[in-house]
């Protein structure tokens, strides 16, 4: 006998309601699933993370959908979404779906701290607020002012873990080499939100939203430049919805153009071989595929060398939709896949403009013990160790 689905019109109207919009332009066709980075590894997440029947799921609003390991598996990497013949805006849906069980408070084991330090610090690292601009000391930076073009804004990694607080550095080093009017309000800052948005605590995510556009707008600023693809992406895209109306441009795009310009240069030679891994924030999702690696290509000694899967068809390192906090099992990493990548192209450095990605390629070549031939570097560190 066919088996009787227990359809929630109720519950398909819910999740609609909360974002998912294009939910029912979803034809089925299945290649959402096919292009997934999860059908590169095997283990029981990507036995069961299976995006084209999630949707189906939700259109219908069935039961099922949100088991925990499924719910919360899509790394956000936009793969599915460039591609899908009906222009459904699948990381939205999978937002919405979170956003059911989220604003509840039913949210993997291992996310709650990260929200109940993004609800008491203002960041999900655990770092208390009049710590964040601890990264700052020895540097003159000065304050914004309505003197200041741009506003640096640093992501909450950069602000707290050792290794993201040398990405900060160098990027502060680079931009007054190139001399840009730039100033900070670190101090009073908040976490820009993006992951707190992609694991569906819509309600903590305005909160943050609202005080930062509140900040910036109160201060004056009119550009902003970020070091991570992901606040980028959050200023750029989805501020605007609530009154905060930037120009926003990340640091490898603002040093490309100033290089063309003439005002910054690379003078110390480095005989390696680079790669470059585009991470999903920058290149999938905001289109800077070149910069990046004009950047590179202007540091005399470097044999810059592509890895098959580069710019649309880059591989995710997992560390995006709040995933680099989740535990993954040996297998199922994409990091790993990526720096078997860049072994095979015989790279001597991996190189990202992403502090995310920087988390999770150093863990995975380490855990590989691929560190005697390969080294990763956050593109920042590499192009001020070359001024
Ligand atoms: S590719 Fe698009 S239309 Fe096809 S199943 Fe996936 S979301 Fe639906
Ligand atoms: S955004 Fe990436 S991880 Fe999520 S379903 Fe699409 S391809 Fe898979």
């Amino acid at each position: 006998m066919d088996e009787i689905l227990d359809v929630s019109l109720e519950m398909r109207d819910y999740i609609v309601s909360a974002g998912a919009e294009s939910l029912s332009t979803c034809m089925q066709c299945g290649l959402c699933t096919n292009l997934c980075p999860w059908r590169l590894v095997h283990g029981e997440v990507s036995e069961s993370f299976n995006i084209r029947k999630m949707q189906r799921q939700a259109q219908l609003g069935l039961d099922g959908f949100d088991e925990e390991e499924v719910l919360f598996a899509c790394v956000t990497c936009g793969m599915c979404q460039v591609n899908c013949p009906r222009e459904v805006k699948i990381i939205d849906n999978v937002r919405a779906m979170r956003s059911t069980t989220a604003e509840a408070g039913f949210i993997p084991k291992i996310l709650k701290p990260v929200v109940s330090s993004v609800r008491s610090n203002g960041n999900p690292w655990m770092g208390a607020q009049d710590k964040r601009a601890e990264w700052q000391e020895g540097l003159d930076i000065p304050a914004f002012t309505e003197d200041s073009e741009y506003l640096l804004y640093v992501c909450c990694n950069s602000c707290y873990d050792p290794r993201g607080k040398k990405i900060a550095k160098s990027v502060v080093t680079l931009l007054q080499k190139a001399g840009v009017n730039f100033g900070v309000l670190t101090a009073e800052e908040k976490c820009c939100g993006e992951s707190i948005r992609k694991l569906g605590d819509e309600e903590l995510f305005q909160k943050l939203a609202a005080s930062n556009i509140s900040l910036f707008n109160g201060k004056g600023v009119k550009k902003i430049i970020t070091t991570s693809p992901h606040c980028l992406e959050t200023f750029k895209k989805e501020y605007p919805e609530f009154g905060g109306e930037f120009e926003v441009i990340h640091y490898s795009e603002l040093l490309s153009n100033l290089m063309k310009e003439g005002k910054l240069s690379f003078n110390a030679e480095l005989a390696k071989r680079v790669t470059f891994h585009d991470p999903c924030y920058l290149g999938r999702h905001n289109q800077v595929f070149d910069s990046p690696r004009e950047l590179l290509q202007a540091v005399p000694g470097i044999e810059l060398v592509e890895m098959e899967r580069n710019k649309m068809q880059s591989l995710c390192c997992a560390g995006g939709g709040a995933r680099v906090w989740a535990e993954v099992a040996v297998g199922e990493r994409f990091s790993e896949l990526r720096i078997t990548d860049a072994v095979d192209k015989k790279a001597d450095i991996l190189v990202t403009a992403c502090p995310y990605c920087v988390t999770m390629l150093v863990d995975a070549c380490a855990g590989m013990e691929k560190g005697d031939v390969l080294k990763v570097m956050e593109m920042s560190e590499l192009l001020s160790a070359a001024l």
